[in-house]
């Protein structure tokens, strides 16, 4: 008993991690404790989008550290009002709800749309897919369609109901259970890089408008420029209603925020739904220096031009390993889809200091800074190409 204690980990054991211990980070690189240098193309998890420690994200940081940290959403925070203004000039939302994480901003969608509902005198029930992931909270567990994350959690939450993704007979049932809202990403991240189809998409927003149902998007991994456009939504040609943002709006500065079109956020009153953290002057310094850096810049032009390259440079690869099935995604959301054990191969690309992450069993997952190289391209490629070989050989 006393040794099962002593071996206890000080953290709790939620994480299989890398036995690697990062202490610095400069654009595409990460350095650990001995020096040795990585090439990252995690990105965080698609939340450094603008490479680690971007300079004006940096300064934007010190000067509001030396100024203000927190004073909590009883008064008015200046610079999550300009962030918020700033969100909406660039979507087709009006209103901003800020949090911490993206499963907060999922929840804060899931209340949102009951309050809507409740006014309305309509079902709560939100529609959501199979493989989709929407976060780790009650709420967002039970919006997410895949088991391995509800298994253990139960009882979950009562209202949702989840559908084939990119099925058209889905949205047919979608329709016959008439729920009040449907919540999806547009390129399913973690369920393994799978980017909803443009004539799906027609026909679910299609279906929306003729049934009344709102359309919440989950832009937590595809938001802030992943996809080469600020917000994935753009490339499909509709407008949600409710948008979920978290991971890439800090650049590593923990913040998440839910945008609203104006009919639909106004269910939402002083009282109904709050942060003590949200939006603090801190993480809204963060979001406002990122989204200005985004919006200012070549980096989504770079973006696109980037993910053209290495999805050309992937589909030579592919030609030569017969193990390689499938290159997919947008701009800088790419996944590999393989022949065997997403983790087997990443242990050979972890031997070559390149950094990738797996989405599903059988999809290794790359999301580069968004103003990567064509130089940092070329190291990749190198890198990568040996990985390849030798998994191969092995
Ligand atoms: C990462 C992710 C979340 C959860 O975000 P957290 O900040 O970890 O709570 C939700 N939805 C999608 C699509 C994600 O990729």
């Amino acid at each position: 008993m006393a040794d099962s204690i002593k071996a206890l980990s000080p953290v709790m054991d939620t994480y299989k991690r890398f036995p690697i211990n990062f202490v610095e980070g400069k654009g595409c690189y990460l350095w650990d404790e001995n020096g040795t240098e990585f090439l990252d193309f995690t990105s965080g998890i698609a939340t450094c989008n603008l490479g680690h420690v971007p300079e004006n994200v940096k300064n934007a940081v010190q000067l509001q550290l030396t100024k203000l940290w927190h004073t909590s959403n009883l008064f008015h925070i200046e610079n999550q009002e300009e962030l918020a203004k700033k969100l909406i000039s660039h979507s087709c939302l009006d209103q901003a709800f800020f949090c911490n994480s993206g499963a907060e901003a999922n929840e804060a969608a899931i209340k949102l749309v009951r309050a809507h509902s409740t006014k309305n005198g309509k079902r709560p029930l939100i529609a959501a897919f199979k493989q989709s992931f929407h976060g780790r909270t009650m709420a967002t567990v039970s919006a997410t369609g895949q088991e391995k994350i509800r298994a253990g959690f139960e009882p979950l939450l009562d209202g949702f109901i989840h559908f084939p993704y990119n099925d058209f007979g889905a949205l047919e049932m979608m329709k016959d259970a008439s729920p009040s809202a449907v919540m999806l990403e547009l390129i399913q991240g973690e369920g393994g890089v799978i980017p909803a189809k443009q004539d799906w998409i027609d026909e679910l927003v299609k279906v929306c408008s003729e049934e009344d149902i709102l359309i919440i998007v989950d832009e937590v991994q595809t938001g802030m420029g992943r996809t080469g456009k600020l917000f994935a939504y753009e490339h499909y040609g509709f407008e949600p209603d409710i948008l979920t943002l978290a991971k890439g709006l800090g650049s590593g500065f923990p913040i998440g925020a839910m945008l609203a079109k104006g009919n639909v956020g106004s269910a939402f009153q002083p009282g109904s739904h709050g942060s003590t953290f949200g939006g603090n002057p801190l993480a809204s310094a963060a979001g406002l220096a990122t989204l200005t850096e985004l919006t200012s810049s070549s980096v989504l032009e770079n973006a696109i031009k980037a993910g053209e390259k290495i999805g050309a440079l992937l589909e030579n690869l592919k030609a030569k390993f017969p193990f390689i099935k499938s290159i997919r995604g947008k701009g800088l959301l790419i996944g590999i889809e393989i022949d065997g054990e997403a983790v087997n191969l990443i242990d050979y690309i972890l031997q070559e200091k390149l950094l990738v992450v797996s989405a599903g069993p059988n999809v290794i997952r790359l999301l580069p800074p968004l103003n990567i190289s064509k130089e940092e391209i070329d190291i990749f490629e190198v890198k990568f190409t040996r990985a390849l070989e030798r998994y191969l050989e092995a």
